[in-house]
């Protein structure tokens, strides 16, 4: 990304928080009555069975988890990825999208909670019956406003069997403050990540270097996130990161 698609990237993000400050939160809250969610408690959004479950995370979010759980960086997120079938797939992928620098690194921007290796959420029990979030009151916003959220200053929704039933008064609208805080949150954290970022030289050899890793059995990962940029290398057998800078 050079520093001009990288400016009207940031000019563009910009006068869209601009203008998202400006939502009512009461209309927000009337059309989610208007569409109606009630949660099952079914899991689904959790479970990689049931389709995409990657949950992005502010850094904010990470240290709340992080300190509540007396966890590692590592144990509560990982590198913000392309969703893939297989650690294969996600080399292949990403050498088609020329995120590796010279030196084998895939380049990622964000990060998201922990997977376990079936890449179902880290918190989510292993039994099938038992839904039980095990940080629910330190929860992301991505998890507690799911399945809603605002994209280009509408309010939109993820697939969720529990759209469509009523939502109360209260409900609503403590869904509607939720979404808003998320949306906020997030214009402001692109801003910052896209602010930090700097690019980086890509070659046949950082492509060749890769997939050496991976058939070892690692890929290396630079994350740049708001808070500048991380580096953490990834096992790609067992899903364990390890940290290895945060800058
Ligand atoms: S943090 Fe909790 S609610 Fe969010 S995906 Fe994981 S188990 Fe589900």
């Amino acid at each position: 990304m050079d520093n001009r698609l990288k400016e009207m990237l940031i000019r563009q993000l910009q006068d869209e928080l601009d203008h998202a400050k400006k939502i009512n939160e009461e209309e927000i809250a009337a059309q989610i009555r208007r569409i109606g969610f009630h949660c099952l408690m079914c899991g689904r959004c959790c479970r990689r069975e049931s389709g995409d479950n990657r949950v992005a995370l502010m850094p904010e979010e990470i240290r709340r988890i992080q300190v509540g759980m007396n966890l590692r960086m590592e144990d509560v997120a990982e590198p913000l990825n392309i969703e893939a079938e297989s650690p294969a797939e996600e080399c292949s992928l990403h050498e088609r999208s020329g995120m590796i620098d010279e030196d084998g690194n895939i380049h990622t921007f964000g990060w998201m909670l922990h997977r376990k290796e079936n890449r179902d959420c880290c918190f989510i029990p292993d039994e099938r019956n038992n839904n039980k979030c095990g940080i629910y009151e330190l929860r992301p916003l991505m998890c507690s406003t799911y399945p809603f959220y605002m994209e280009e200053l509408k309010l939109m929704t993820s697939e969720c069997e529990g759209l469509g039933k009523k939502t109360g008064m209260v409900q609503s609208r403590e869904l509607a403050h939720m979404v808003l805080e998320r949306y906020l949150c997030e214009l402001k954290d692109t801003i910052l990540t896209y602010e930090n970022y700097s690019s980086f030289t890509t070659g046949p050899k950082g492509k060749e270097s890769a997939v050496s890793d991976m058939k070892q059995g690692y890929l290396n990962y630079i994350v740049h996130n708001s808070e500048g940029k991380c580096r953490t290398t990834r096992n790609i057998r067992t899903a364990v990161y390890r940290l290895i800078y945060n800058e």
